[in-house]
């Protein structure tokens, strides 16, 4: 029972991804009055989003509608599905604002409304780059790789084909290399028969990094691996290369040069120009606008990438009532040892996203019997990453042995293995390890349909 007297405590989760489900599955056999609203009518695996947008999975294989996600939480009639955007909260008055004029009432709150992309200020890159984070997202991309190709086709005049056969990645995280490596695969393996006047495996799959190397957030070897594996799959990838402008002629980007060098801005950097019809965005996210919305009412304090800067026990200062999960958190780890250790930070990653939903639920439990929260305790099981077929990289670390870390085939089929593991429903892990073993054998890929005719495929034309 809650705070307020005979009724069940009310508790609202913004936000259907992997910390607000996990909240959800927390606190349902609880007795409290649960109403869970997203802006999207499914729950989405986002790690396998690029599979969507490279045409080798259709959407239902790796998301769900939340209802049916949620059906036995739904049996136990303390729950409500709403699909509606929160556009605000007010924290005086506790109640999160809906579009349409419409608010919930709320006792707790917990707010996990995840991230999107950053283009670091340049908003109008976003035409030209698309980013991946929704499955909108996804079936746009789609639409522009195989569209590039069918563009291609079309063009009578080579120097006019060159930029429709040239793909750009920006970033080389996991998202960028998975990107980049299977994009790869497409023109080599996949599309090679299909065309008649283009070869598909002259196209150029450019994979462009600010950094000085791919996939920062492992350790030097395996980026190594990774990069030995994109190289082989045919992958140019250009490292420490800073993006200066991206419009529909192409992407300009700057790398360390001579001084004096050719139209050197500062004298320093040498500026290049990659002419390129089909451009992805892998390379910056920024937290939901919630994060600020939030932030104006509490007074809590926003990190650089516009993360809520949240105590031990997720909660704002001041405000036990509201926690911020998942990747619209900046959480720390409480160390094992406090005495000796330090905090350290949380990632943006799907299971720190679902531990910390199952933490906010247990607070929360914990204040409805007026005992103490706890501290969030970041487990990292490890990280993985794949490249493409047959390549990807593993590091994990094993309690009481250390890390254990590899590359190359067995790094794929675990990364492969974890992955179908993962995801929602068992429909799902069935339809997804078919569609591999039959990517596997025959390298086709079976989410190649687009709905859209040529007219709208074709992106606006590059400034004469
Ligand atoms: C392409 C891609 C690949 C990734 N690969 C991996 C990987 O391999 N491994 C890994 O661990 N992590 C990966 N991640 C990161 C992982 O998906 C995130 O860390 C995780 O989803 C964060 O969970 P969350 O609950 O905070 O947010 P999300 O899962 O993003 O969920 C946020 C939810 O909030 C809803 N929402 C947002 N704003 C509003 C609003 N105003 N009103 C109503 N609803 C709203 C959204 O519709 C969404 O359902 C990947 C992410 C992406 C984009």
């Amino acid at each position: 029972m809650s705070e307020v007297s005979g009724q069940r405590a009310r508790v609202v989760i913004v936000g259907a991804g992997f910390g607000g489900f996990e909240a959800v599955r927390a606190l349902s056999k609880a007795d409290v009055e649960i109403t869970l609203v997203d802006r999207t009518n499914h729950h989405l695996f986002q790690p396998l989003l690029y599979q969507v947008a490279t045409a080798g999975m259709s959407a239902p294989a790796i998301s769900a509608p939340i209802r049916h996600a949620l059906r036995r939480e739904m049996q136990r009639g303390n729950l409500t599905i709403l699909q509606a955007e929160v556009i605000g909260f007010d924290v005086a008055a506790r109640r999160v604002l809906l579009d349409a004029g419409q608010a919930l009432d709320y006792d707790h709150l917990i707010v996990a409304a995840g991230a999107t992309h950053s283009y670091f200020g340049h908003t109008d890159w976003a035409a030209h780059a698309p980013g991946l984070k929704t499955l909108a997202d996804a079936f746009a991309i789609r639409a522009r790789v195989i569209g590039a190709f069918e563009q291609a086709e079309r063009c009578t005049d080579a120097a006019q084909r060159e930029p429709w056969m040239t793909f750009v990645v920006i970033g080389a995280g996991p998202t960028g290399v998975e990107m980049a490596g299977t994009m790869a695969e497409i023109a080599h393996h996949t599309l090679p028969q299909e065309f008649r006047r283009i070869d598909s495996t002259q196209a150029r799959i450019v994979l462009l990094e600010g950094s000085a190397r791919v996939l920062g957030s492992f350790v030097p070897a395996l980026s190594q691996r990774a990069l030995e594996q994109l190289e082989r799959l045919g992958v140019d990838v250009r490292t420490g290369c800073k993006v200066t402008g991206i419009d529909a002629a192409g992407v300009t980007y700057e790398t360390p040069g001579s001084v004096g060098a050719e139209a050197g801005i500062n004298g320093a950097m040498q500026r290049h120009h990659l002419p390129s019809r089909c451009v992805i965005w892998a390379a910056g996210v920024e937290a939901s606008a919630l994060g600020q919305a939030l932030a104006v009412q509490t007074g809590a304090t926003l990190d650089r990438a516009g993360r809520i800067i949240v105590q031990a026990d997720l909660s704002l200062p001041g405000h036990t009532e509201i926690a911020v999960i998942g990747d619209l958190a900046a959480a720390t780890s409480a160390p094992k040892n406090p005495g000796a250790d330090a905090p350290t930070a949380v990632p943006g990653v799907s299971p720190a996203a679902k531990q910390m939903g199952r933490t906010a639920a247990a607070n929360l439990l914990r204040l409805l019997r007026g005992e103490p929260t706890l501290a969030f305790r970041y487990i990292d099981y490890g990280n993985l990453a794949t490249v493409g077929r047959k390549a990807a990289v593993v590091d994990l670390s094993v309690p009481g042995f250390g890390p254990l870390r590899f590359s190359g085939y067995f790094a794929w089929l675990f990364w492969l293995f974890a992955h179908i593991y993962f995801l929602i429903g068992f429909r799902n892990r069935l339809v997804v390890m078919l569609d591999w073993a039959w990517a596997y054998w025959t390298y086709e890929r079976s989410a190649r349909v687009v709905a859209q005719p040529a007219t709208a495929l074709r992106p606006a034309s590059p400034p004469a």
